[in-house]
């Protein structure tokens, strides 16, 4: 159910990425808009709880518990268990289980590959409460391997300019950086600033980056052919034009749409994206045979439409704050 707070499991007794201080939450992912601040406990797997305190500063005024990918709990009547969910570091759908019913809470998630964290994993459940970010068909994302390809070769054709690429700080930053190393790129990339800390925290849990280097305090002239990563507010502000003659590009779901690239001044649009995408959705969908579906944070009508058409109960749910901080 749906209660001020947001998602409430009563017979468990905890909300799930509540945006008010609840007393019992279990979070899926550090992304802002699902773990905020002031709850008393905290259940989320230990990559999240550490995502958490490095962004919050403290979590769970009354402690954390920290959960592995698969460990059955008892919480109250339910049985919860975490499960990757593909979206960043640490991310969890959530499986409730409850007098021989499964929900599943999805959290964000994708189904392409991701170096940086474990793959979404499929779970048959009765109830299915999916996100939806890109549920439009408009939304197909690319292959991210192709898209790091595209920036690979305007690197070659320019290489006396930078190259700019906006990034989210948590997940899409470092999911390049591992695309780019796979690919075979092996030189520094440097940084702005705000995405270094996170970047160290990845590299605790093991994932490994290669060399980075901060973008500040770089000579201009160092940095010409060289790959930056930037939060996506800094990429039109005063912060690039310390960089030689740059390249702008932008790492994201919404680079499908030409206009916002156009609009955002985007010369190489690269559309990668850490959430399902349309096709990804509806097949998650069929593929959880889930009797009914409820819709959280997105564009939901049209999803709801086709949930409907394949025989499925859906509802929206109207959960407040859901920005995307994350696409
Ligand atoms: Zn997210
Ligand atoms: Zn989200």
């Amino acid at each position: 159910m749906v209660d001020a707070k947001g998602l409430y499991c009563r017979p468990g007794g905890f909300h799930i990425d509540p945006y008010a201080g609840a007393k019992r939450a279990v979070i899926t992912h550090g992304h802002s808009d699902h773990a905020r601040p002031g709850h008393e406990r905290v259940l989320a797997t230990a990559e999240t709880l550490a995502v958490m305190k490095t962004r919050l500063g403290s979590v769970g005024t009354r402690g954390t518990q920290a959960v592995k990918y698969g460990e059955k709990l008892q919480i109250g009547e339910v049985t919860v268990t975490l499960v990757p969910a593909g979206h960043v570091l640490g991310s969890a759908q959530v499986l409730i289980e409850w007098k021989g019913s499964r929900v599943v809470v999805s959290g964000d998630y994708k189904r392409s590959a991701d170096p940086t964290c474990p793959p979404f994993e499929l779970l048959p459940c009765h109830l299915f409460i999916t996100e939806a970010t890109f549920a439009l068909p408009v939304f197909q994302h690319g292959n991210a391997r192709e898209e790091v390809g595209k920036l690979l070769k305007s690197r070659a054709q320019f290489p006396e300019r930078a190259h700019v690429v906006g990034v989210y700080n948590l997940g899409k930053c470092q999911r390049l950086i591992a695309v780019l190393r796979e690919a075979g790129y092996e030189r520094s990339i440097y940084l702005h600033g705000a995405l270094q800390e996170c970047c160290s925290l990845y590299e605790t849990f093991g994932v490994r980056l290669g060399p980075l280097k901060p973008a500040t305090g770089t000579a201009r002239e160092e940095m010409k052919g060289e790959i930056v990563l930037a939060p996506p507010t800094a990429i039109a502000d005063r912060w690039s034009r310390r960089l030689p003659d740059p390249v702008t590009a932008f790492a994201s779901g919404w680079m499908r749409i030409r206009a916002r690239a156009r609009q955002q001044a985007i010369e190489l649009p690269l559309v990668i994206s850490d959430h399902a995408d349309w096709n990804e959705l509806t097949a998650t969908i069929a593929e959880t045979d889930a009797e009914e579906v409820w819709v959280t944070h997105g564009r939901e009508d049209a999803l709801l439409h086709h949930i409907q058409s394949t025989g499925r109960k859906g509802r929206a749910l109207a959960l407040i704050g859901r920005e995307d901080e994350d696409q």
